[in-house]
């Protein structure tokens, strides 16, 4: 079992004040695959005055010296690549060439995009050539917490620890208590390319804890938060008291709209979206809008591409998906499969149960509901695992309705070849994104949501701009 006791503070890995410990369980095997300290507030006080010391030289470093630290990280973390793939395997359960092929990639791609955009980023312009004594100054925000979940979690946590460090913000870092063990790589990381002590720090722990301790602190300026839109709502509150800068990435129960010009692929595509990562994707696209006409059709080749879909061990390459990230969500999707058993949904594929042969393991089969309303709780909850609810419309106002008719909207997804329609459909759908006809969203553009799905977004040059206040000056020559 790993020991992964030590935080690291002020650039040192420290033992922690607190004796609390948290054992991290791979979702596969069930066993305990490492252990580490759970930091209460002495811990994250530490922390906190460490950025804040660092903080008075941090946030006047030259963009050169920050490209050129960042350019370190990115090196040092292609060389740790198969490692990083190790502890996403271990910690969330992601399988063999999924966690290298897509968790660990997402992590590098960020940072080399916040390189790039960093070397562009004007940190001083005029405002316009209407008032050329009129400046615009952009400055860090200041002390970070950045508090990450288990899902994707190098994505997550290169999403606000490089805009962080790029913008002259310090920061304490809270991974998920789940999956800390790709973030202490980072950190690992972060120590051999030298930054100045105190500029970043880790602390692990809960979020009831650890968490509250740390967006409650009253040296922390900013709070960049990833996770369910329940501690989003908490933090926000914790947040209000003095005014912090919040960022928010929340849930999603996004909508994929399936018209019958839609192309050949889109229905499998579409359940392939629900299923990856094992559903555990804020803007997996789980409810399917599909027209009256190419329902009965649609219903056919769903329910023979997910009896077909294969679900195994993480150990093992191929395209398969692994396991949830724990037993208390594998409970909650058991549950939540039941509820929509038990208001009428029609049960297509999957159901409750572990697949044959997956008897050890958080392994859920994939499962698919036909004839789901819109008001069942299947369609209203956010599951967090691979189950898809399928819903006919008729017309493209009522698709647009039922769409939106939740309190999420981060990710929606239109499948048809009439531009003129998605056209219309783009600007009605109330999302921070939409995904027309399989083309994803760039790396380096927007992230985040309209609604109950956050505040703010992340990635490229609108990511970098979370972390730094805008000055006006005026007299400027
Ligand atoms: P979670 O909210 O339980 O935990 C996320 C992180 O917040 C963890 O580090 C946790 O320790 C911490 N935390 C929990 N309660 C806290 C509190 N009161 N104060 C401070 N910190 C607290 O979420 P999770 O179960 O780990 O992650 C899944 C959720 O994250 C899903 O709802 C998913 O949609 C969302 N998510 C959103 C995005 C996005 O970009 N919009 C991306 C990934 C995941």
């Amino acid at each position: 079992m790993l020991d992964k006791k030590n935080f690291y503070i002020n650039g040192h890995w420290v033992k922690p004040k607190s004796s609390k410990l948290i054992n991290i369980i791979n979702p596969a095997t069930e066993e305990n695959v490492a252990v580490i300290s759970l930091g209460e507030k002495e811990d994250v006080d530490l922390a906190v005055s460490a950025a804040k010391k660092a903080f008075e030289t941090w946030a006047f470093s030259s963009k050169k010296q920050r490209v050129e630290l960042i350019e370190k990280v990115y090196e040092n973390y292609i060389k740790r690549w198969d490692e990083i793939a190790i502890a996403i395997r271990m910690e969330m359960g992601a399988p063999k060439d999924f966690a290298s092929k897509s968790q660990v990639s997402s992590g590098a791609t960020h940072i080399k995009s916040f390189i790039k955009h960093l070397k562009n980023f004007n940190f001083e312009k005029p405002l316009g050539e209407h008032a050329p004594n009129q400046r615009l100054i952009y400055e860090s925000k200041g002390i970070c917490a950045l508090i990450t979940p288990w899902n994707w979690p190098m994505n997550q946590v290169c999403l606000k620890v490089i805009p962080a460090l790029a913008s002259g913000c310090t920061m304490v870092l809270k991974p998920s208590e789940l999956a800390p063990l790709s973030s202490i790589i980072l950190a690992e990381i972060i120590h051999e390319v030298k930054f100045p002590n105190g500029v970043f720090n880790l602390v692990n722990g809960d979020g009831a804890t650890t968490g509250n301790a740390l967006t409650s602190h009253p040296d922390i300026n900013m709070i960049s938060f990833t996770g369910s839109t329940r501690a989003g709502a908490l933090i926000s509150q914790n947040a209000a008291k003095d005014f912090k800068r919040i960022s928010l990435e929340l849930g999603g129960k996004g909508a994929n709209i399936i018209f019958k010009d839609a192309d050949s692929e889109a229905i499998e595509r579409g359940a392939f979206r629900c299923f990856k990562n094992s559903g555990q994707s804020c803007n997996a696209p789980t409810r399917m809008l599909v027209e009256k006409s190419i329902y009965k059709e649609a219903i056919e080749r769903l329910k023979k591409y997910t009896n077909e879909f294969k679900v195994g061990d993480p150990e093992k390459a191929g395209d398969h998906i692994g396991p949830v990230i724990s037993e208390a969500q594998f409970n909650k999707i058991q549950k939540l499969i039941q509820k929509g058993i038990d208001q009428g949904a029609n049960l297509i594929a999957g159901g409750l149960g572990k697949p044959k042969g997956l008897e050890k393991g958080y392994y859920v089969k994939p499962t698919v509901f036909a004839d789901v309303s819109n008001d069942m709780v299947i369609a209203k909850t956010e599951i967090f695992g691979p189950v898809l609810s399928v819903i006919p419309f008729e017309t493209e106002e009522q698709a647009i309705q039922i769409a939106n008719d939740t309190p999420y909207g981060l990710t929606n997804y239109i499948q048809t070849q009439d531009p003129e329609k998605i056209k219309r459909l783009v600007r009605k759908l109330r999302s921070g994104m939409v995904e027309v006809n399989g083309a994803g969203i760039a790396d380096d553009a927007p992230f985040g949501g309209f609604k109950h799905s956050g505040i703010g977004r992340e990635a490229g040059t609108y990511g970098l701009e979370e972390f730094l206040e805008v000055k006006a000056v005026g007299g400027w020559n």
